[in-house]
């Protein structure tokens, strides 16, 4: 019987789903299928071992949802006042602008700038990791 590639003390009855060495019970991680030593690993990486949903996309689906907010906030304010409104979408990095009134260059620029000033803010936490 082979003895345990993480303890070397113990038979090993369990093969870990990442490095594929042989372990002990002791040193198996029922749950995550992996040795103790892939387990460490793992949690010192800041990657979680699934597939994830990419920061940047959540990052400018976060920017591009409250810019719409921003748009529509823009317009039901400007709406009870004057009869205007501007609304700012994202449709991947590009921003399109939809308005309607006499203001409604003036807004549609406002919202442009809070969605500028959005993607600054998401580049500049990007950069800072
Ligand atoms: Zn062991
Ligand atoms: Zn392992």
């Amino acid at each position: 019987m082979a003895k345990c590639e993480v303890c070397g003390k113990s038979p090993a009855h369990y093969v870990c789903q990442r490095c594929r060495g042989l372990v002990c019970e002791s040193c198996f991680d029922s749950l995550m299928q992996t040795c103790v030593a892939c387990l460490n690993q793992a949690s010192e990486g800041d990657k979680p071992v699934g597939a994830a949903v990419p920061n940047w996309f959540l990052r400018l689906f976060l920017v591009g949802f409250a810019a719409t907010v921003t748009g529509v906030l823009l317009m039901l304010l400007s709406g009870i006042g004057e009869g205007s409104g501007a609304l700012v979408i994202l449709i991947g990095p590009v921003p399109v602008t939809l308005g309607y009134g006499p203001h409604a260059s003036t807004l549609a620029a406002v919202a442009l700038m809070l969605t500028a000033i959005g993607i600054m803010v998401m580049f500049f936490a990007r950069r800072g990791r």
